[in-house]
């Protein structure tokens, strides 16, 4: 008996041997010797790395595993994602350079602050931040992260302990967690034995929404500037602590590519607010390690071809902007274990061994140019602070004077950036000198001439116009006291106890989120149709379109019940609330008028599943969750046929294709929306409603040429990509003229908005006069590219918002995401405005 077990011991460890043993030829060639005690992932998981998809707790696991047996390595925990999974970070180097991190970290930082001038270049190991997944489907970094893991703490070849002594390692397993492990699950569960490469397969196509986008399907590789999730908040304070100099951002691309390293495209990389060595010299220092790497293996690849890193939001461009080098790589993807592909299959394994070698490349190029990565930050830093040529903008002045609180969310922003900012009066001032001078820049500066016109992505990111911060440049500089901290930015005064009404402020970003706890409370709101001032308990006050009213004889509740919810709502989210204690107005309408409306509360779905746009959608979801903190039914596609509509009062449909509705389906729609409920489509739903005619709405035509005489110019078939592409709209901001009278145009007091627009949606202004909500002005455009014909054709006669009668319901449409990445705040309330205010909207009929 002993001896069969110590036999079946044996053996069990000989298997392990063998395997590991081809795992170390296939994976760690010339990497031995290793030490003993540490686990390979493969003896650690039971399993060769390549063989199934890795949970991310399990890769936690691993890495913790190492850092408790190895003094190479450290692990911290530096935040978690919307479902509680941890975000890790483990630092490798020396047990030396790891002791006197403190010390190194310091040294580090100090190229960094352009008011100092260290030159012991060679000194200081080089800061390495090895990045890996932040696309959860495109899994095998993740599983490269491991194995580099274990090579760095576990290799005592003298080609690691090099990179060990001269580097302090950072390595990020996966930064998107939530979406890895929605994949991982996937692949795993229709994994068969033997592999299936049919690309048909169901492990090769996962389910909507896939595993890309994290739990509120927001793509984290858009997120960095924009700073909305937690896996990128925590990220860039992590980041704004260490400020490595080289960033990794490891991804994948279509089965049937190759692989993609630096340089990028040369003229969509370039950056006017980037020093061009970063582009024209660093890249190239990396890219004949890459080369190498890719060569030694036979594997093929293409540079220079494809990707742009203009949008400072990616994980491979953001780092740029702060001195470091940040580095893009994409992968074939297996997309599963094995795939079929146009030269035959393509395993998990070969894709994770290509993202394997080239962390390692990284690392090799990094050490070798440690000295030139350093000079360069620190020239970075310094040419920041630079005096600025005469008579240009030195400060940015902003600031709404009707809504603080999104005064805060974009003060926030700047803050998350370590972008310097001041008060000066009601207003705030941000320097332009500063170390984050090219954040500043990126927040405030508009662009209307683009090098090329074809983008990976948005060409617009002027955060101040997200948050429609009505900035102007200045040209002279007074600061007031610098703000270090948004806490007590916003300050309301309490409100006082009536017996008589209680009045708030539409204007406010967080009020439509008092609302609905207000509504959920079974407290009765109405709305002010008509503009009205009245004596408060801070004296007369003019309201705007929209203020709530809460009249305290027609509640349910006694006097004292509703002061204690609308105390309670106040503290919560911090708005502007006043007590009356009569209903007669000093100016506009009475508290008694009509055009005080008792509001319903939404009853909301939303539309979701196959052919929907999940980005879109996940906008929406995020939104109502996380800032209004009001529940919506993500009703899916495939349930539409027979659930009752009837429960809803709003319905909501983002872009998507919507084939799935049948015409008896959208019978169905039409029925429940003429009972008096409210449809609120956005971008491409708003062209479907059209299409479908649900409403008596039309589309921008091109205007009718002779096509049959035109004489079509030839062109080149090689250049139809960059032709065709720029008739795209990747996304550009543009000016609307709002009604701010209109329901759906209440809380904002200038009729001039900065909107997005991605899409080729363009409305036809409807025909009904009340019923064109908000269009776009005579000269709209603000930031971004645009072609000429898509901007004088379609969008100037176009309308961006208008709501069409349908029964006694309406269908709310945008033209453009109010919502978009969840950072729109200027734009967020005209769809709480549809939400909270639509089923309250009929369209007088047309004059004649
Ligand atoms: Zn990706």
């Amino acid at each position: 008996m002993r001896q069969t077990k110590q036999l079946f011991t044996t053996l069990i460890i000989s298997v392990i041997m063998v395997v590991s043993v081809s795992a170390q030829d296939y994976f760690l060639k010339n990497k031995a010797p290793f030490e003993a005690k540490i686990p390979s992932p493969e003896v650690f998981l039971g399993y060769p790395i390549g063989e199934r998809h890795t949970r991310h707790d399990q890769i936690v696991a691993y890495l913790t595993k190492l850092s408790e047996l190895s003094e190479k390595a450290s692990i911290v925990t530096y935040g978690e994602t919307h479902e509680h999974r941890k975000l890790v970070m483990l630092t490798i180097s020396t047990k030396e350079n790891l002791t006197n991190l403190n010390e190194l970290k310091e040294k580090h930082l100090a190229f960094t602050r352009p008011n100092e001038t260290p030159t012991n270049y060679d000194d200081v190991p080089i800061f390495v931040q090895l990045a890996y997944g932040v696309h959860g489907n495109e899994p095998s970094s993740s599983e490269a992260a491991m194995l580099v893991a274990y090579t760095l703490v576990a290799s005592n070849s003298s080609e690691v302990s090099d990179y060990l002594n001269n580097a302090v390692i950072f390595l990020d397993p996966t930064i998107n967690p939530d979406g890895r492990d929605r994949h991982t699950q996937w692949a795993n569960q229709f994994r068969a034995n033997p592999l299936v490469s049919d690309a048909l397969d169901a492990e090769h196509n996962e389910s909507w929404p896939r595993g890309r986008t994290n739990h509120y399907w927001f793509d984290l590789n858009r997120d960095w500037l924009l700073a909305i999730n937690p896996e990128s908040r925590n990220k860039l304070k992590w980041y704004h602590e260490w400020y490595p100099n080289v960033v990794t951002d490891f991804h994948e691309m279509g089965t049937n590519s190759t692989y993609f390293f630096e340089p990028m495209k040369p003229i969509g990389s370039k950056d006017p607010i980037m020093p061009k060595e970063n582009y024209e010299d660093l890249n190239d220092l990396f890219a004949v390690h890459f080369k190498e790497a890719m060569d030694n293996v036979g594997s093929f690849y293409f540079t220079k071809e494809a990707f742009d890193g203009t949008y400072p939001g990616y994980g491979s461009s953001y780092p740029d902007l702060q001195g470091g080098l940040a580095l893009l790589f994409e992968q074939a993807s297996s997309r599963g274990h094995l795939q079929d592909t146009d030269y035959g299959t393509i395993s998990f394994p070969f894709t994770i061994r290509n993202q394997y070698l080239n962390s390692i490349a990284t690392l090799k190029a990094a050490v070798e140019n440690k000295i030139t990565l350093r000079k360069y930050q620190q020239d970075f830093f310094k040419s920041a602070v630079k005096p600025q040529a005469k008579n240009s903008i030195v400060a940015y002045e902003f600031g709404d004077a009707f809504d603080m609180n999104r005064n805060k969310a974009f003060i926030d922003k700047l803050l998350i950036h370590k972008i310097k900012v001041y008060k000066k009066g009601k207003k705030f001032v941000v320097p332009v000198k500063q170390p984050q001078k090219r954040m500043v820049q990126t927040m405030f500066e508009t662009y209307n001439k683009y090098r090329d016109s074809v983008f990976y992505d948005a060409s617009a990111w002027s955060v101040s116009n997200f948050y429609n911060m009505n900035s102007k440049g200045l040209r002279k500089l007074t600061l007031g006291e610098e703000i270090t901290s948004t806490n007590n930015l916003v300050n309301v005064s309490k409100v006082k106890q009536t017996n008589y009404a209680y009045i708030l402020d539409w204007d406010d970003y967080n009020t439509p989120a008092a609302l609905y706890y207000l509504q959920s409370k079974g407290i009765k709101v109405a709305s002010a149709f008509k503009p009205f001032s009245i004596n408060t308990n801070e004296g007369d006050k003019s309201f705007n379109y929209g203020s709530l009213m809460i009249p305290i004889s027609k509640q349910t509740k006694s006097s004292e019940e509703v002061y204690k919810t609308v105390k309670k709502v106040q503290v919560k989210y911090n708005i502007p609330v006043y007590s009356v204690n009569s209903g007669f107005s000093t100016k506009g309408i009475d508290l008694g008028s009509r055009n005080l409306r008792a509001l319903k509360k939404p009853k909301a779905a939303l539309l979701i599943g196959d052919g929907v746009n999940s980005l879109e959608a996940g906008e929406v979801w995020h939104l109502l969750d996380t800032r209004v903190h009001m529940p919506i039914t993500k009703l899916q596609m495939r349930n539409f046929r027979r659930a009752s509509l009837d429960k809803y009062n709003t319905l909501v449909m983002v872009s998507g294709s919507y084939g799935q509705l049948d015409s008896i389906q959208i019978q169905k729609l039409k029925q429940w929306v003429s009972k008096g409920n409210t449809l609120i489509t956005i971008a491409n739903a708003s062209k479907w409603v059209i299409d479908k005619k649900l409403v008596k709405e039309t589309l921008i035509k091109k205007p009718k040429d002779t096509e049959g005489d035109k004489i079509i110019e030839r062109s080149s078939y090689v250049n139809a990509p960059e032709e065709l592409g720029r008739e795209r709209l990747g996304g550009a901001i543009f000016e609307v003229d709002l009604d701010v009278t209109h329901p759906l145009g209440f809380g904002y007091h200038s009729s001039t908005l900065p909107i997005y627009k991605n899409n080729k949606v363009f409305l036809s202004p409807s025909k009904n006069a009340y019923a064109t909500v908000s269009k776009y002005t005579k000269n709209p455009h603000i930031d971004g590219f645009i072609s000429d014909k898509n901007l004088e054709v379609f969008l100037k006669p176009s309308a961006s918002l208008i709501v069409s009668q349908l029964g006694k319901g309406r269908v709310v449409m945008f033209a453009d995401n109010p919502n978009f990445r969840g950072s729109w705040y200027g734009t967020n309330r005209l769809f709480l405005n549809a939400l909270f205010l639509g089923n309250h909207i009929s369209v007088p009929k047309a004059r004649n």
